[in-house]
């Protein structure tokens, strides 16, 4: 066996941790927290596994987290005893990144520190975050499962590389110590370390240990003795898992710590919902809107789905089966009591609860976005620039909730004249004219393209708001939204738009047609089979022609999108 060997880290590595510690220099301790949550991630797996094998616990059931302090050695410890790593586990996990959206993440860097320290918070700090803080940091780790001799040691500066060693190591799981920068060592401080870890770790659902020194025998007030007391490891948060909690009982700085915690993310959620469910089924919900897109959100490999627990033990990250993809930016988690603890994806697939708690789940979503919009436009707004053509994909996916979806879809308009996309179906419908019973559309390339539409100019002339549509997504959407409330949708693009015509003005159009029926005739004649018909128009007030497509047939729009999917 290798003893000892030096790797180099995947170069993006390299980058985040150079980033990293020239980005976050404000919010250093969180560092912390990371490591922390870690731990509580590997005290997950192994409950998750020992289901299955209980030798695994290896006589040690009693899962926790031990933070203690060398103020000699100027070290600061995080040891659990979690799931552990081996060898191979190490060199993934604390030499490369594994995440999806990492290539999009390094392209979107601007080089402004500012700027990137927020994307980085989006991307996810994790392990590496421990060389904010630390000049060298030293893992030393061992499988549960694996014999003593099988313990791995990594050490690395943070800068080019790494190695590793073969160690013996008596306990399971995972001991990260950290070697402090000079001008870090207020984090050897017991007090600072304390509250740093209430104020992240809390919710955490097992207990982070720290040691309590030992009070040596002192005088009471009326002279008697009082009597030593040891020193001993006691528990400084919660250590309760917040989701049993009462909902009176979390405040929301708690609510968002926790999720930091199950995302990965940095930034605050967006809102939240926490819901506790009896009778036919019974579960536990706490789903988080996040504020900010990931990076491969519409990457098809992209991990979404909730963190799903069976009577409050980890069974399973991102399981997809409880959101429907259209909902795939929502962030949480789900504790059912009735599903097995054996459950797997394939059992989850279509399974009775599962459709049961994704059904509801789904409303949950729904009905916060809708709150959200109604009490808080501008939070709605912020919502809708990062996840607005996700919610789009609704009305194809969720026939049951076309309707709910509907009231949450928001766009541009002519009645604002900005590329904002801001106008609800219902504020339209409130502005429709007298006898106008159709929401009118248009879609095209661009916004610019939109709003220039010669199709447009019979609307501006008349008064009449017309959506401008011009997201990728919106002709898919169109194609599966016909009506709202009971307004069928239009595209002015489209068909005769006779509706729009008064008594004069058909009068005025059959004299006008009349005038021109040599010219439609040559028309006609020079484009040959490129057209269908050469129509007389009333729609134009300044353009002298335009391309209509077939009532029935495909927009331009559409055609456009099929050609440039090759078809
Ligand atoms: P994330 O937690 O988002 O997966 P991190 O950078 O925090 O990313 O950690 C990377 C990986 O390293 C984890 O997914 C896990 O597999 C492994 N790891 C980190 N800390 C521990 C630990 N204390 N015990 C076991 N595995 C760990
Ligand atoms: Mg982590």
């Amino acid at each position: 066996t290798v003893q000892q060997e030096t790797h180099g880290f995947q170069t993006e590595v390299k980058q985040l941790l150079q980033l990293m510690i020239h980005s976050l220099y404000s919010n250093k301790e969180i560092f912390l927290r990371e490591l922390v949550s870690n731990a509580a991630d590997a005290a997950d797996k192994l409950r998750f596994k020992a289901l299955s094998n209980d030798a695994l616990y290896e006589n040690d059931g009693d899962l926790h987290v031990k933070v203690s302090i060398d103020k000699d050695a100027g070290t600061l410890t995080i040891a659990d005893n979690g799931i552990g790593m081996n060898r191979d586990e190490v060199i993934q996990n604390l030499g490369t990144i594994a995440k999806s959206g990492t290539k999009e993440f390094f392209s979107n860097l601007s080089g402004d520190q500012a700027k990137d320290s927020q994307l980085i918070g989006q991307f996810g700090v994790g392990f590496y975050s421990a060389f904010i803080v630390a000049d060298e940091v030293t893992v030393r780790t061992r499988a549960a499962g694996a014999e003593a001799s099988e313990g791995v040691e990594w050490i690395s500066q943070g800068e080019g590389e790494f190695t590793l060693a073969n160690i013996e190591k008596a306990n399971r799981g995972t001991e990260i110590i950290l070697h402090l920068r000079e001008e870090e060592k207020e984090y050897l401080d017991d007090w600072r370390l304390r509250s740093i870890i209430t104020k992240y770790s809390d919710h955490i659902s097992i207990p982070v240990h720290m040691f309590k020194e030992e009070v040596p025998e002192r005088d009471g007030p009326d002279g008697e003795k009082i009597p030593a007391e040891p020193g001993k490891w006691e528990a400084i948060n919660k250590a309760t898992a917040l989701w049993t909690r009462d909902k009176s009982d979390v405040s929301e700085e708690e609510y968002n710590e926790f999720y930091k915690h199950i995302s990965h993310d940095f930034a605050d959620p967006l809102a939240y919902s926490h819901n506790k469910v009896e009778g036919k089924t019974e579960y536990t919900s706490l789903l988080y809107i996040p504020a900010k897109a990931p990076f491969d959100l519409y990457n098809r490999e992209h991990k979404h789905g909730l963190k799903l627990y069976v009577q409050r033990v980890f069974i399973m990250d991102d399981a997809e089966h409880f959101m429907p993809t259209y909902l795939r930016f929502v962030k949480g988690l789900l504790d059912s009591n009735d599903l097995p603890l054996n459950v797997s994806r394939e059992i989850l697939q279509d399974n009775k609860v599962s459709q049961a708690m994704r059904q509801a789940c789904t409303k949950k979503v729904l009905q916060m976005l809708s709150r959200m919009a109604k009490n808080d436009a501008e939070k709605y707004q912020g919502f809708w620039s990062e996840f607005g053509n996700v919610l789009k994909e609704g009305p194809a996916e969720d026939f049951s909730n076309k309707e709910k979806i509907g009231e949450l879809l928001r766009f541009a308009s002519t009645n604002n004249d900005s590329d904002v996309q801001n106008v609800s179906l219902d504020e339209y419908i409130e502005r429709m004219q007298e006898g106008q019973d159709k929401i009118y559309y248009v879609t095209a390339d661009s916004y610019q393209a939109a709003k220039t539409s010669p199709h447009l100019e019979i609307f501006r002339k008349k008064g009449i708001e017309v959506l401008l549509m011009s997201e990728r997504i919106d002709e898919w959407l169109m194609s599966h939204l016909s009506e709202y409330k009971e307004k069928s949708f239009q595209s002015i693009a489209q068909g005769s738009l006779d509706e729009l015509d008064s008594a004069e003005d058909k009068e005025a159009k059959q004299e006008a047609e009349k005038a021109v029926e040599g010219v439609l005739e040559r028309v006609k004649e020079a484009l040959g089979d490129k057209v269908k018909e050469v129509k007389f128009t009333h729609r134009l007030t300044e353009s002298p022609a335009c391309i209509v497509a077939d009532e029935n047939g495909m927009t331009t729009q559409m055609v456009k999108l099929m050609q440039a999917a090759g078809q």
